[in-house]
């Protein structure tokens, strides 16, 4: 039997594994991997060393779980990424991402842009592009009074960029508390690191911009993210939506799903059963967080009657 003082020990030790604030990561790349421990396994899609310990990025191709675990934990075996799309042909993530290819030419809202949650519902995706206005904090607080005690924590999907994260350790302080009290449950999406917006038209604007680093992009912000204490899921949401067909198959390469939306509420779109709705959370869009409280305040008794619920992303997208 071990002592009482030892398992509280090991208690933490597992928590501090994946809530961990990882400060001095070296050697971050994407590295396919199937990873494997007792039943479970899993595809790692990246690998890092902090603090001479090494470190991977898990997905578990079902569920669309991410978590960071140690890689001595796990019997690995690497892959190329097109061998990662026959080794887990029938799984979710394949499936996902074999959809998310379907409208890879759009130029804007390509990706997944609804879910098939199993009850009513919609799944809410807050925008954090870059800023310097506060986080509107009331979208947070509304979902939280709206659904206690119906569901608690209330499951949404935060994307965020690098240069909101920069800016903002305030209040991502804040949302990572509401967190640990367990009043919401945050998927955390990259946004990429710099976010670019210029005034040129959408072809050469965003991640389309000339002389644009992927690697930046993508793997910078994660690396912040980890900083920060947040785990990137496998989901990538596009600056402004926008994207074409070279840079979504790139995207999928980084193992990331794109994920659109089919409710943008501050551009009129109505929400139906499984949209993912689009709201920007980062003191820009006045009109989308008015109309998203209006939302909620409309389907008060709806909510009450369990009959419109918050879908987390990944749960929504298990039924495609
Ligand atoms: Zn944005």
């Amino acid at each position: 039997m071990m002592k009482p003082k030892f398992l509280l020990f090991f208690l933490f030790l597992s928590i501090n594994v994946f809530a961990q604030n990882f400060e001095s990561i070296k050697r971050y790349k994407v590295n396919y991997a199937v990873a494997t421990t007792g039943n479970e396994k899993l595809l790692a899609i990246r690998s890092f060393v902090n603090n001479n310990q090494k470190y991977l990025l898990l997905v578990n191709p079902q569920t669309l779980n991410a978590k960071i675990d140690l890689a001595n934990n796990y019997s690995l075996s690497n892959l190329a990424f097109g061998n990662v799309q026959a080794i887990f042909k029938n799984s979710v993530y394949v499936k996902v991402m074999d959809l998310a290819l379907k409208s890879d030419r759009q130029l804007q809202n390509a990706g997944i842009d609804h879910a098939i949650p199993k009850e009513k519902g919609i799944t809410l995706t807050i925008d954090l592009c870059p800023s310097h206005k506060n986080l509107d904090r009331i979208i947070f607080q509304s979902l939280i009074n709206e659904f206690k005690k119906i569901e608690q924590p209330v499951p949404l999907a935060i994307s965020v960029s690098g240069k909101w994260m920069l800016k903002h350790e305030g209040d991502l302080k804040w949302l990572k508390s509401l967190v640990e009290k367990k009043e919401l449950d945050i998927t955390w999406v990259n946004h990429s690191y710099n976010h670019e917006v210029n005034n040129l038209p959408l072809t050469e604007n965003f991640l389309l911009t000339k002389n644009t680093d992927l690697d930046i992009e993508v793997l910078e912000n994660e690396k912040l993210m980890l900083k920060n204490g947040l785990i990137p899921s496998v989901f990538f949401r596009f600056p402004g939506l926008v994207s074409d067909q070279q840079v979504v198959e790139k995207i999928l390469a980084y193992g990331l799903i794109p994920i659109g939306s089919d409710a943008w509420l501050a551009k009129g779109q109505k929400p139906n059963a499984g949209s993912i709705v689009l709201i920007h959370g980062n003191g820009n869009e006045e009109i989308g967080v008015k109309d998203f409280i209006q939302l909620l305040k409309s389907k008060q008794i709806d909510v009450k009657n369990k009959q419109w619920l918050m879908f987390d992303l990944r749960q929504g997208l298990e039924k495609m």
